[in-house]
């Protein structure tokens, strides 16, 4: 987005997932990825409505290596919705690597959505976990107080997204990662 984008209160950002384990020295590092917190900062001061979202696994998650005897890190197992990466344990709830990284500023964000909380699907979405059916809930609170009737499928979504029709913008963190945290 450029600087002199037009941004109004109906505009939505959504930041996705700017937690220290996905920062150097985290479980599940995006190299350099600390860097993108100022830049976070700055454009959420530029919106009035701000969602960010939080990675939140129980321990012995699907996703986890660990979870799967004999299996390693960034292998690839089968799930009932499809291939499934093994990260290293990650995100597990109330962890100092679950937390948001320390320099995230954005008090004003009105919603933090965890994810990936269910213990046999992991979440890259904010919007449905990998099952491509089951809600996190970030719709449900967009039609509550956006007025937003969210497309039933998260390709639809997506394109909706890139249409801008409904006025949400999304800012990808967690890039390296398969598919994209914020593309959906
Ligand atoms: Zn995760």
């Amino acid at each position: 987005m450029s600087e002199g984008a037009i941004i109004d209160g109906n505009d939505v950002l959504i930041v996705v997932d700017v937690q220290n384990d996905f920062c150097p020295g985290g479980a599940l590092a995006v190299p350099r990825g600390d860097e993108i917190v100022p830049i976070v900062n700055r454009l959420a001061a530029r919106f009035h409505n701000v969602v960010l979202t939080q990675d939140w696994h129980p321990p012995g998650h699907f996703s986890f290596a660990s979870t799967h005897p004999g299996r390693n890190a960034f292998e690839t197992v089968a799930a009932p919705y499809g291939p499934q990466v093994l990260w290293p344990n990650h995100c597990v709830q109330g962890t100092p690597g679950a937390a948001f990284h320390s320099a995230l500023d954005i008090p004003h964000a009105a919603l933090v959505l965890r994810k990936g909380m269910e213990r046999a699907i992991d979440s890259y979405s904010a919007f449905y976990e990998n099952d491509r059916t089951t809600p996190t809930g970030l719709s449900g609170y967009f039609a509550a107080f956006h007025g937003c009737f969210w497309p039933a499928s998260p390709s639809t979504f997506v394109s909706a997204t890139r249409r801008r029709t409904h006025g949400v913008k999304a800012l990808p963190f967690s890039s390296s990662r398969t598919p994209a945290a914020a593309s959906t």
